[in-house]
């Protein structure tokens, strides 16, 4: 942990130096960190409670070799402005770029060194710090952080770089108490491998990204047992494919109205591969989630969000490819799908479920059960300790679709009473109630570049407006 007097020193005023207290250290954190230090007499403090992530977060810190990126390295770089940085680093390591989908341990290696070659570079004008916040408030035209070991940073600004909130426990779930050896609630938190024999049963719920992600660590740890992936529509990722024309992109919403939406993709897909059509609305997705009103939000995340998911968020060929070896060999099988009720006996678990379309109920039976239903953002239902409190004093408060936080245009909080905060701020997939698009690398680092040059007046100096 890195406290120190200089923490408490007294500072400039804000406008000739800022000083920003970044809270996690993820992609977002840490390259909104790295935008921010481009600009003079800035000053940041990274702050991470897992030392594991610091600088690579959730995503990239895994060391699994089968954990791949699922978008090509040639649009991974993690500078908006710099779209090949990422594939010279490559180039430096002597690995290929054209194409390639790397591990995401290697893009986190990536990650750490840049960190560590702006701790190089600009000094103590870059803190990395080795705690929890619990509380951030504002006084006085600053902010005021309190962390788990009970000390205080004060800075000028203070952005919220959490990440997404875990899973939340399905229904059946919920109330049934389930011994942890038998039930994994977060795989991102626990090693679910862990005490599992090699030929038990495994139930995972959910059949998305996360999903893919656990069955596959599961085989790398061996695991040569069934399992199962039961999701209400059993909907997996698709594939990417190589070899595609060149995109051309859409620089207007092609219909009004979802339905419309719909059938125009159905329509230019039968002229081109479906996936150059969903990647051609890519550049007009935010503009499209802005002008949508609250019902047609709600209406797309009711019924469009988990088709949306398996076309858009898709799986690099090697992965795919072994999924599919999964499946052929029988090892795995996708189910459609409800759990109705689990209960714990003496050799596991007991699951019945209702298949999709079908009153009937079936039985499964698992040594272990790991929830994959993916990342979450309703901070109301968040045990998460700084969600907790600053929802409590009112500092912050759900979207209207309850999928992070509510922010103004500019990245501003809005709390309890629907005011935009003047000094605290949020970046990253929690903002994704406000711009949606906002969940991968090629989004965040636009959405941190353009906050950096916010939050130190770069504009106004270099006489363009944002
Ligand atoms: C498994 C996975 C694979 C992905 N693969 C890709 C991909 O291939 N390509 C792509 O473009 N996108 C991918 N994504 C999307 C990914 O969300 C973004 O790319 C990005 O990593 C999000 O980073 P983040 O910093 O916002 O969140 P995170 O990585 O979750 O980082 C948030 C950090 O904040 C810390 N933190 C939270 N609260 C506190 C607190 N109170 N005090 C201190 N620290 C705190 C957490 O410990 C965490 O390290 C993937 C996502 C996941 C989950």
């Amino acid at each position: 942990m890195i406290i120190d007097s200089q923490l408490h020193a007294p500072r400039p005023r804000f406008r000739t130096a800022t000083r920003v207290a970044i809270v996690g250290a993820g992609f977002s954190g840490t390259m909104l960190a790295l935008n921010l230090l481009e600009q003079p007499h800035v000053e940041v403090l990274l702050i991470e409670r897992d030392r594991h992530r610091m600088g690579a977060g959730v995503a990239y810190s895994s060391s699994e070799s089968s954990h791949l990126l699922n978008v090509r390295a040639g649009n991974m770089s993690a500078f908006a402005d710099r779209p090949d940085h990422f594939c010279d680093w490559l180039a430096a390591h002597g690995l290929g770029c054209d194409g390639a989908f790397v591990t995401r341990a290697t893009y986190g290696r990536y990650l750490r060194e840049a960190l560590a070659a702006a701790m190089e570079r600009y000094g103590r004008r870059l803190k990395l710090v080795d705690d929890e916040v619990l509380d951030i408030e504002e006084r006085g035209g600053r902010v005021t952080l309190g962390l788990v070991n009970g000390g205080l940073i004060e800075a000028d600004r203070a952005v919220l770089a959490i990440g997404n909130l875990p899973p939340h426990d399905p229904p059946a779930v919920a109330g049934a108490h389930l011994p942890a050896r038998l039930y994994v609630g977060d795989p991102w938190a626990t090693p679910f491998e862990e005490g599992l024999a090699r030929d038990a049963a495994v139930l995972v719920i959910g059949t998305g990204l996360t999903a893919v992600d656990v069955i596959l660590r599961l085989v790398a740890y061996g695991f040569a047992g069934p399992i199962v992936a039961l999701s209400r529509r059993g909907l997996r990722p698709h594939r990417h494919v190589d070899g595609l024309p060149r995109l051309k992109p859409i620089l207007a919403k092609p219909a009004p109205e979802l339905s419309e939406l719909v059938r125009w993709a159905r329509r230019a897909a039968r002229d081109t591969d479906w996936r150059q059509v969903v990647d051609s609305l890519r550049p007009i997705t935010q503009m499209m989630w802005a002008s949508a009103d609250a019902g047609k939000r709600a209406r797309f995340l009711r019924h469009l969000r988990p088709f949306w998911d398996v076309h858009r968020h898709r799986l690099a060929p090697p992965v795919a490819d072994r999924i599919d070896a999964l499946v052929a060999s029988g090892q795995l099988r996708f189910r459609a799908g409800k759990i109705a009720k689990v209960s714990a006996g003496r050799d596991g678990l007991v699951i019945d479920w209702r298949p999709r379309g079908t009153g009937r109920v079936e039985t499964l039976h698992a040594a272990r059960m790991i929830n994959c239903t993916g990342p979450q953002g309703d901070l109301l239902r968040s045990s998460d300790p700084l969600v907790r409190r600053m929802l409590a004093a009112r500092r912050i408060r759900p979207d209207a679709l309850r999928l992070g936080l509510d922010i103004d245009r500019d990245g501003h909080v809005i709390d309890g009473e629907g005011r935009a905060s003047e000094h605290i701020l949020a970046i990253g997939p929690m903002t994704r109630g406000d711009l949606w698009e906002v969940v991968a690398v090629p989004d965040i680092r636009v959405q941190v570049s353009a906050l950096a040059r916010r939050l130190v007046n770069a504009h106004w100096v270099a006489g363009e407006g944002l």
